[in-house]
């Protein structure tokens, strides 16, 4: 078996961990750079002992530079702003990236796009292969039930979360859009708060709970006169996105430049 070299940037965050622990528990997977913001308090200790594994020789450096020098295969779960330099330098050195990172605004996403020109880059709100099973699902659903069905979005994460709806609840939205063959700019509903007046129908709504220490909780409820459908996906532990994206690099290693999407590493479509 051919051994792949991985970087992971953000090492010290909680995804960041996760994702050296389970570099270092799969077979074939070798981290040898890390990475964290300047001024990190952990800079310089190994990767390794911060993520409770023991020392595996990557340094914890504040250089992304160097870590796309020497990595094939780098993993990016920290800050939309941060991810965008990333790509650029995944770009330049043609490297395989794994984007996690949620909150991206429209020019940050295009400038995804700009680096997968000659990068091969796999980018998901959610890494889990139970959500990706979710996305096609809630497509399917949305497209087989008329707009006499109300769609709804809740979501519950941990109380460190910063952005809101989460990048998953989005993604689960753009796939009922797609069901409903409208873009869901045109169809999400503002999020409600006074006299909000009655419902229109078509539309797609979100509700966002943050607290304690959920790691992620989605449902889509199509709801109408008489019944309700419900899909739901509970995360209990952050190492099913820490093995999807794992999954997806050794996936695009074999590749051609490009962006990919959970979807495509998993054969969903
Ligand atoms: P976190 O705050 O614990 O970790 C982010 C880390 O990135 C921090 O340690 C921070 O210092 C570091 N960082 C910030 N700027 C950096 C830079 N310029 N260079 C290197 N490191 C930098 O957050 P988290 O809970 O690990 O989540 C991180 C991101 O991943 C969020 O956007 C979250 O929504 C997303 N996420 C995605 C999935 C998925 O499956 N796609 C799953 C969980 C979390």
């Amino acid at each position: 078996m051919s051994l792949t070299t991985f970087g992971v940037v953000g090492a010290a965050g909680r995804m960041g961990q996760m994702l050296v622990r389970e570099i270092a528990a799969t077979p074939g997977c070798k981290l040898v750079a890390a990475s964290e913001r300047p001024g990190h308090p952990r800079l310089g200790e190994d990767a390794g002992s911060i993520a409770g594994v023991g020392a595996l020789g990557a340094g914890l450096g504040d250089d992304p530079a160097a870590l796309f020098r020497t990595a094939e295969a780098v993993i990016d779960f920290t800050s939309p702003k941060a991810t965008v330099a990333h790509a650029a330098l995944a770009a330049k050195h043609k490297r395989v990236l794994i984007v996690g990172t949620t909150g991206m605004e429209k020019a940050e996403e295009a400038s995804l796009a700009k680096a997968a020109k000659t990068a091969r880059i796999v980018r998901a709100p959610n890494m889990s292969v139970g959500v990706n099973l979710l996305l096609l699902l809630t497509e399917k659903v949305a497209a087989t039930l008329g707009v006499d069905y109300d769609i709804e979005i809740v979501e519950m994460h941990h109380r460190h979360k910063v952005d809101a709806p989460s990048g998953t609840a989005l993604g689960l939205g753009q796939a009922a859009a797609r069901g409903r063959r409208a873009p869901l700019e045109k169809l999400r509903i503002p999020a409600r708060e006074g006299i909000t007046g009655p419902r229109a129908p078509g539309g797609i709504g979100f509700a966002t709970l943050r607290g304690g220490d959920v790691v992620g909780d989605h449902s889509v409820v199509f709801a109408t006169e008489g019944e309700r459908i419900e899909l739901t996906h509970k995360a209990s532990s952050r190492q099913v996105f820490a093995k999807g994206a794992v999954r997806a690099a050794l996936w695009a290693k074999g590749r051609k430049a490009g962006l990919y999407t959970m979807a495509d590493v998993l054969g969903l479509g």
